[in-house]
Parts: structure tokens; C-alpha cells; sequence
């Protein structure tokens, strides 16, 4: 096998798959997937070659190697992302190139005050047939690094820095860290969504999370366009093209959504509007998820967080659905859902105070507990069909590609 090249001048990159690695016969899809992925991810960022290695992709050949990290850490699917240099695994070799990347990583480790920095090797026998058992490699390198760096002191427990090897059939490989990825399942390897999305710091992060479940989503956003101004809308793309980062084609669906509200305000019960601007929007995502061979819809809701987001609202909501309707945050409190809002990078576009449509007509004292037969009873007085038709006939579609990003990652 010859699966590295020693002593290269460029990095290559090692990406970990994540659970994939665990689905028995169908692993060789799962990782094909992911794969594929890379490669439509990486295209428009340079000639990156990839290559499926041991539950593993190894990419190298182009230049810019922290745009590719930042890319590979997006996807689905990957666990940790790790720079390496590839080198000789013939011990007396080994041991001059772990003395050599040791200097590097200690010049990038800053050093804690009033004591020695503090390290620790760490070896991963890839290759078992290799005649030092992780160990031994491991305590002699440490040993060649104390002797020549007679102030540094190992730490097996918290280490400032730490020398990871990874000894395979052809060579081994020297990197100072893993980086972590969103873990999951690759984009591909599991049906197709509809997120509705609202400009709002909830559904960004509900439609991540079904991508990192492997679900390709397909975005729905309602505009009350000239009610609600264009900036609301430019923050949902803004939000989608972030998110873009994370699979490999991302559509966004807007929908002209004043009429249905202007309707529902006219002829319907004050208290019941929320609710029913909810049903309508899950009517037109009902059109837009069989165009889209999409088989949920998906949306942000966590139990109780608002007046709307009570059970019994949620049911009559979900009963015009056609599709199944997940909700990956209802079990999650707010801190939860805006820490990973954070860490994927939608918190601040999701504060921005433009308003969203749900706030068109507020109603004085919504509706917590609305009952089924009342809101049937309220709707019927709507024209319905021809109120849907026209808001899908008015759907603005936009597709973003792998190439939107990493810029304002
Ligand atoms: P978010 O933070 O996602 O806006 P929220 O806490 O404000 O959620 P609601 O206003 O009750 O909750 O909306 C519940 C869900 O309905 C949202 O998470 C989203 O999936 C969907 N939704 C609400 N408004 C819109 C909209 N204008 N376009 C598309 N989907 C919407
Ligand atoms: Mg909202």
C-alpha cells in the first residue's frame, strides 16, 4: 500500500470519518459519500487530490492547506481534521523527524508562565505488523526529545503540546493536533428536508443538525414583502450561505407570504392567527417537499419556549402537514441551542434585529392552547386552495454551491 508519501515538502491532510465507520455493510457508501463530498466541497478552492484510506480521507496538492482544514472541519460525517507531515517510519529516520517537528510544535506552543512547558507522545500503530509495539515508540521519542530539550517535562494527563504519530504500511505521520469536526453522517446518506427557516436563531440551528444526520436540506423561507423590508430576507441568505458550508448544494425557496397573512387577519379570529399562519406555511411546504422529493418538513420549535411552542399547538399545527414534521431542538433548552448557534457561526447573523413575518399582525393574546375543531372552524372561512396556489406559484428559488464559502467562515 502506498497510501503516504515521506518526506513530501506539503502537508497532507488527514480527515477522520465519524460514525460512518460503524454502519457494518454499508460502510462503503457512507464513504463514498463522504468522499464525494470532499471533492465537491474542495473543487473550486484548488487541485486538491483526495484519497479513501482506512476510514479516512487524505488530501493533498493544493496550496492554501487552511482553507481546505477549514472546509474538510464543515462536513458532516467527519470527526477531526489533522495537518500532518508524512515521513519515514524507519526508527533512526522517525526519531530525527520527531525531533525536527517537536522544535516546530514547541515554537508554537505558548509558553505557560513560571514553569517548563509540558508535553506528551502519542502513537497509533496503523500498521500492526510494525516490529515496536506504540509504546516503545512512544517512550523512545520521548526520551530523544528530553535529551535534547533538557527543560521540557512529560505530562501524560494535561500537556501543553503533544507529538502524535501514526505509523502506517509505507510511513508515518507527525501532527500536533486533532481538530474537531461536526461528527454525524456525511450529507447524501440519509433522505431529504424542507427547513423552514426563519431569520430567527432557532431554525439555522435545527437544519445544521439534520445535516449533520445526513439529511440534504432544502430551505423555505416566508417574506411578507412590502410588510416585513428586504433585509429580513437577505438575513435568511445570508444564513443559507453560511450553512452552505456544510453540503455540497443548498436551495432556498422565499415565499410571498402578505396575502395569506392579510387573509388570516381579515377573516379569522384575532387569538388564532400564529397558529394559523403556522398551517399555512406547512401547506406550502407540503408543494414544496414533493417538488423537492423531499420526505419531512423540518423546523425549529422547542417545547414551550413560547406561547405558540405549546403541545397543543404544536399538534394542530402539525395536522397540515403532509409529511412528517421534525423538530430536532424540542427537547433542547435555549443556552443549549444558542451555544451551538455560536459554534456554527449563525448566532450574529440571527440577532440582527430585523423583524420576521411571525410578528405581522401580533395577535394582543395568542392562543396557547388552541383547540382543533376552533381552528378548522376559523380556517374554513378562508379560500384556501387558490391562497396556497398563489404563494407557491410565487416561490424565488436560489441555489448556493461549495464555492460561497469558507470567505465568511
Ligand atoms: P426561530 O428562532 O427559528 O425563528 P422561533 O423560536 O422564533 O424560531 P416560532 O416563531 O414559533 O419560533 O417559529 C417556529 C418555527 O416555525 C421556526 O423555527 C421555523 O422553523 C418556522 N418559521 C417561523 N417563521 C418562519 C418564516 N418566516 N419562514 C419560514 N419558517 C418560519
Ligand atoms: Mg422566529
Amino acid at each position: 500500500m502506498t497510501a503516504l508519501i515521506p518526506d513530501q515538502p506539503t502537508p497532507l491532510i488527514i480527515a477522520r470519518f465519524s460514525e460512518i465507520t460503524l454502519k457494518g455493510r454499508n460502510r462503503a457508501f457512507f464513504e463514498k459519500r463522504m468522499e464525494r463530498n470532499a471533492a465537491l466541497h474542495l473543487r473550486p478552492h484548488g487541485p486538491w487530490r483526495i484519497r479513501r484510506e482506512r476510514a479516512r480521507l487524505v488530501v493533498n496538492g493544493g496550496e492554501d492547506v487552511a482553507t481546505a482544514v477549514a472546509i474538510l472541519r464543515g462536513l458532516p460525517g467527519i470527526a477531526n481534521v489533522s495537518v500532518t507531515r508524512p515521513v519515514s517510519r524507519e526508527p533512526q529516520q522517525l526519531e530525527a523527524a520527531a525531533l525536527d517537528y517537536t522544535a516546530s510544535l514547541l515554537a508554537g506552543t505558548p509558553h505557560p508562565e513560571g514553569r517548563t512547558p509540558r508535553f506528551r507522545v502519542t502513537v497509533d500503530r496503523k500498521d500492526k505488523r510494525y516490529p515496536q509495539s506504540s509504546m516503545e515508540v512512544a517512550a523512545q521519542l520521548g526520551h530523544a526529545i528530553l535529551e535534547q530539550h533538557p527543560g521540557l517535562k512529560v505530562d501524560l494527563g494535561r500537556p501543553d503540546f503533544t507529538l502524535m504519530v501514526e505509523i502506517w504500511e509505507d510511513g508515518a505521520l507527525l501532527f500536533g493536533e486533532k481538530l474537531s469536526g461536526p461528527g454525524g453522517l456525511a450529507v447524501g446518506s440519509s433522505g431529504r428536508a424542507v427547513c423552514l427557516i426563519s431569520g430567527g436563531i432557532d431554525s439555522p440551528v435545527a437544519a445544521y443538525l439534520m445535516m449533520t444526520r445526513g439529511c440534504p436540506v432544502v430551505y423555505l423561507n416566508f417574506h411578507s414583502f412590502p410588510f416585513i423590508g428586504e433585509q429580513s430576507k437577505e438575513k435568511v441568505h445570508d444564513l443559507v450561505r453560511l450553512l452552505s458550508r456544510h453540503q455540497p448544494a443548498s436551495r432556498i425557496y422565499v415565499a410571498p407570504f402578505a396575502n395569506i397573512q392579510q387573509a388570516i387577519r381579515d377573516h379569522c379570529p384575532e387569538g388564532l392567527r400564529t397558529i394559523l399562519y403556522r398551517r399555512l406555511m406547512n401547506r406550502v411546504a407540503n408543494a414544496v417537499a414533493e417538488k423537492e422529493g423531499a420526505l419531512a418538513l423540518v423546523t425549529g420549535e422547542s417545547m414551550g419556549q413560547v406561547a405558540s411552542q405549546t403541545m397543543e399547538n404544536i399538534y394542530v399545527i402539525q395536522q397540515s402537514a403532509a409529511y412528517p414534521v421534525m423538530q430536532p431542538l424540542i427537547g433542547m433548552s435555549k443556552e443549549k441551542i444558542i451555544a451551538v448557534a455560536r459554534e456554527i457561526g449563525t448566532y450574529p447573523i440571527s440577532i440582527q434585529p430585523y423583524p420576521d413575518c411571525c410578528t405581522l399582525f401580533q395577535p394582543r393574546h395568542p392562543e396557547t392552547r388552541a383547540k382543533p375543531e376552533r381552528v378548522h372552524r376559523a380556517e374554513a372561512a378562508l379560500p384556501l386552495e387558490p391562497l396556497v396556489a398563489e404563494c407557491v406559484a410565487g416561490l424565488e428559488v436560489t441555489d448556493y454551491g461549495p464555492q460561497y464559502y469558507p470567505t465568511q467562515w
